[in-house]
């Protein structure tokens, strides 16, 4: 995308350091109790960032105690050295330390809450202007950003992968939310999945993770594990270091069914939706998704058919039917025949209750008026029989009825691996999509993602997003809208359903649970739909990742603190929800720190104090930074700015870095802060008592003076 011009990542600097330049440190330690949750990254399968890395130069919140000699690691309060970091490392997968953004200094941040200054390796000093340091950190590698996206393709990603996963500790395994199936070397033929070494289990669940438990069964490792990977472990088993405990396909990431069932292709439109293609190398015909427009969406359905062994019409004999739409659902269980033109009746077929006809059933032999075919034979060439089979329908290939179990959306570049109307054995393969190209979404998006997220701006064909938590239901496709549903624990009634158009690719499937908050379809999460839905803390951790991940994936380390400060001024403001007896107004916008302010003041004479929520606030935004309307001013919009501060009678308290500039005062930063300046030499007039023992020595010295 050539509309990345190197000149944005300026514009993001300079904003980033117009939100940035009032936060300094102003106390040593705002005595909060609160941190965040800091653990290793993972993409994928793959870890990206250490735990170490992670926690380095940062502050403990808690005592971090070696579970097994219980000797103290790190005191809480304490910085986190490497080699500190390295020996947590080794004991737990997460802590929880200081940070910038649930810091409660009134004004800028506390040391413990920022922990090491990154350039000199200890703990950071009183003044330090810690948020152009943070802004100056995040919109320098911007340019690198904006430069490396065009030149850098989207198998980048793929790197140095190792197919099999080996335990970094020894311990012992426990399996988290994995569907098996059993391996042995004849149900992997059935399967038709190679057999290799150790082979277990096959994972048919799409998320999960093999844990490890230390003695005390603490988890000491996890790692993810995603559908189609090989268990080589058992759960119970002791693992020593360097085990293997799996193996996975690292070019391809496979689907595999679920269940036991029939696949049936939906929208697979030859040249249209999907191309049938001969591999020239190997004489395979396969079915490949390919990129299209248009409404429709490929997708594969499990589900269970009662097949017929003849062509035939059909003829309801004792099941209950009822009508639905233009379908016949079948209410209680019965039989049905298959008569020819002359209505003898060549087989007689139970249908289950909840399955559905494939076509309509009349009641009498006179009436039969719905027909059952059977599949094309083997005269065609296999291309020419899957383009036929393709356009069958259900009653075409001799199905009668039919029950959905699952619905699967292929992304496209997808290449089917069932055919058409196959039964498959739950852990089959139904589809593999190359790797690359899941890997290539990381990389879309570059600069312009990132200036998205610190705008806060609703994104283009943003996600939709559980506002629940629950279990899914795919629904049916009505007006090219396919509906979700989430059926709440606490009952239908708490059910939501969502209204997806067509085209959107679906993040989950009929049964999956979801947390709220969780997105339903692909695309970016919009800010606001998850700070409403899952409330602040959530979405800074989603902010701080995103950012990362887009950095991240073009191989720029920024620490994350930095980030945490620019995401701490974009929580900076308030919407006063119920004002009690404070001179606050409802739905007015007010600092946080001012907010606290009236409500200590409120809450020491007795009064109500004001309830608030929280807001976000996008860089951009005057807000963001209007504690000073004399810094405000000088960015944009000045003379308005400057009105307002006047009909308003604004006061300035002049803490910020750029207001002090503009007035010509001394910049409160580094030797300018406060504290410094409040210091002074003084002349006692008293002999000041010297520790020298020696008077003829401190003699010379004074003389050398
Ligand atoms: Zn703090």
């Amino acid at each position: 995308d050539t509309a990345l011009k190197p000149a944005d990542s300026g514009y993001l600097t300079r904003r980033l350091v117009e939100v940035g330049q009032d936060v300094v440190i102003t106390m040593d330690d705002c005595g909060t109790r609160n941190g965040i949750k800091k653990e290793a990254v993972f993409q994928g399968e793959e870890k990206v960032v250490s735990l170490a890395d992670n926690i380095v130069g940062r502050v403990a919140r808690d005592n971090i105690v070696d579970p097994i000699t219980d000797e103290i690691i790190v005191r809480e309060n304490e910085l986190i050295t490497m080699e500190k970091a390295k020996q947590i490392e080794d004991m737990f997968p997460s802590i929880i330390v200081r940070s910038p953004l649930t810091c409660e200094a009134p004004h800028g941040i506390c040391a413990k809450c920022y922990g090491a200054d990154l350039s000199m390796g200890k703990m950071v000093e009183l003044g330090t202007a810690v948020g152009i340091i943070a802004a100056q950190s995040i919109g320098e590698p911007g340019t690198q950003l904006t430069l490396r996206t065009f030149h850098i393709g989207g198998t980048a990603a793929l790197g140095r992968r190792d197919p099999v996963v080996r335990a970094r500790r020894a311990g012992t395994v426990k399996f988290e939310g994995l569907d098996l199936v059993e391996l042995t070397p004849e149900h992997a033929e059935r399967l038709r999945i190679t057999f290799e070494e150790k082979d277990k289990y096959l994972v048919v669940s799409r998320r999960g993770a093999v844990i490890l438990l230390d003695d005390r069964g603490r988890e000491i490792e996890r790692y993810p594990v995603q559908q189609a990977a090989h268990l080589k472990v058992e759960e119970g088993d002791r693992v020593r270091v360097r085990q293997a405990l799996f193996s996975r396909n690292i070019h391809a990431t496979p689907l595999l069914t679920e269940r036991d069932g029939m696949v049936r292709f939906v929208d697979f439109v030859v040249d249209e939706t999907v191309k049938v293609e001969r591999d020239q190398r190997t004489g395979q015909v396969s079915i490949r998704i390919i990129e299209h427009r248009g409404d429709k969406q490929p997708q594969v359905e499990v589900i269970q058919a009662v097949r017929a062994k003849h062509a035939g019409f059909l003829v309801n004999k004792s099941a209950t039917l009822t009508e639905r739409g233009s379908e016949q659902h079948v209410e209680a269980e019965g039989e049905v025949e298959i008569v020819d033109e002359k209505g003898k009746v060549l087989e007689t077929v139970t249908v289950p209750a909840g399955y559905r006809l494939t076509v309509h059933a009349a009641g009498s032999k006179d009436k039969a008026d719905g027909r059952i075919s059977l599949p094309p034979g083997d005269d065609l060439s296999q291309e020419e029989r899957l383009k036929k089979l393709l356009s069958l329908r259900l009653n075409e290939v001799g199905i009668v009825a039919y029950q959905s179990s699952i619905v699967y959306n292929l992304p496209e570049k997808s290449v089917i691996s069932a055919q058409p109307f196959e039964e498959l054995l739950k852990g089959m393969e139904i589809a593999k999509t190359p790797r690359e190209i899941a890997g290539t979404q990381d990389i879309t998006g570059g600069l312009p993602r990132v200036q998205e997220l610190f705008e806060a701006r609703t994104p283009k064909d943003k996600a939709e997003i559980a506002e629940i938590s629950g279990t899914v239901e795919i629904g049916a496709l009505r007006n090219k809208k396919r509906e979700i549903i989430i059926h709440a624990e606490g009952g239908p009634e708490l059910d939501r359903s969502y209204r997806v158009p067509q085209g959107r690719r679906l993040l989950v499937q009929t049964g999956d649970r979801v947390e709220a908050g969780d997105p339903l379809t692909d695309g970016p999460i919009d800010p606001k739909d998850l700070l409403r839905v899952s409330g602040p803390e959530r979405l800074q951790n989603y902010l701080l990742e995103e950012i990362q991940s887009v950095y991240r994936s073009q191989n720029v380390r920024i620490n994350d603190k930095h980030i945490e400060i620019i995401i701490r001024q974009m929580f900076s403001k308030v919407i006063v929800q119920d004002p009690g007896d404070t001179e606050l107004l409802p739905n007015q916008e007010v600092f946080r720190n001012h907010i606290a302010e009236i409500n200590a003041r409120a809450a020491a004479e007795g009064r109500h104090t004001a309830t608030f929520l929280p807001t976000l606030k996008g860089i951009m935004k005057q807000g963001v930074n209007a504690e000073s309307f004399i810094s405000a001013a000088s960015f944009q919009e000045t003379s308005k700015v400057l009105t307002n501060a006047a009909i308003a009678g604004k006061f300035d308290p002049l803490r910020g870095l750029k207001e002090n500039v503009i007035v010509g005062h001394i910049i409160p930063a580094g030797t300018g802060f406060s504290r410094f300046l409040e210091g002074a030499v003084e002349y006692k007039g008293e002999p000041v008592e010297c520790p020298v023992e020696d008077e003829e020595d401190f003699a010379e010295v004074g003389a050398a003076g």
